[in-house]
């Protein structure tokens, strides 16, 4: 739990940097980074392109806040600030939260202020989230690039979530499960990538947000 006093408390609601109310015109009034929200169905492979992404200095990842235990390697500040479900419920009552949901019994949540800062500095600020978080954000007119990151099939979707091996036979079941239903929702996105070949789907990833060249 190091993170936790690194959590910004300050909720500084100022939704007229997030929120569109004339097509794009919000974005350009205050700032000129971009959000990119990476999003789709446990073992798509959001984690690992989102690695890739994140080795451009242009790219700024959103550090979530979890009430789920670390995994081995997981560092927090870094992966997730690992909170509490106590102080996950009192973030979110303070409004440090653009969005939170419940993702296969843990609470996580996108910190807003960093978010925000990060827009202003002009930088690309990288979310990976998962669907109903992402469906959220886009419900409240929150700008930014929407991508569906899609398996290229779902008995692909199954090896790879044998293969990452973290999880029981049933835990990969009930992904598979909910990854269908995802699925269906990847027409309200502005993008769908399928993650295929994974340096093509990063580049056509980079080339939706202007990072093409590096
Ligand atoms: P997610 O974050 O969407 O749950 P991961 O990034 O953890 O998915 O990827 C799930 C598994 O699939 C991992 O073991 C990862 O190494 C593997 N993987 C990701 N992309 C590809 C790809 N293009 N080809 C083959 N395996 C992949
Ligand atoms: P994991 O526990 O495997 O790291 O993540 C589980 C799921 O939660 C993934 O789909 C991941 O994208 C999603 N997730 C991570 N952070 C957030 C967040 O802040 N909000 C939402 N809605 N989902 C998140």
């Amino acid at each position: 739990m190091l993170g936790f006093a690194r959590i910004p408390l300050a909720a500084s609601a100022t939704r007229a940097i997030l929120c569109r109310h004339d097509g794009e015109q919000a974005m350009s009034d205050t700032k000129t980074g971009k959000m990119l929200v990476i999003s789709g169905p446990s073992g798509s492979g959001k984690t690992t392109i989102c690695k890739k992404l994140r080795e451009d200095p242009r790219v700024k990842f959103s550090v979530s806040a979890t009430t789920r235990a670390p995994r081995t390697g997981e560092v927090d500040g870094r992966d997730y600030f690992f909170v509490s479900k106590e102080r996950f419920r009192e973030l979110a009552s303070q409004g440090a939260f653009i969005e939170h949901a419940e993702v296969f019994g843990n609470m996580y949540g996108t910190l807003r202020e960093p978010m925000e800062d990060a827009l202003r500095r002009g930088e690309v600020y990288l979310l990976e989230i998962d669907v109903q978080g992402a469906l959220q954000l886009k419900a409240l007119g929150v700008a930014g690039v929407y991508v569906f990151i899609a398996p290229p099939d779902f008995e692909e979707l199954r090896r790879r979530l044998v293969g990452r091996g973290t999880d029981a036979p049933e835990v990969v079941e009930r992904r598979l499960k909910k990854a269908e239903d995802e699925y269906r929702e990847r027409v309200k996105y502005d993008h769908v990538v399928v993650n295929a070949d994974l340096e093509r789907a990063v580049a056509e990833v980079r080339a939706l947000v202007g990072l093409a060249a590096k």
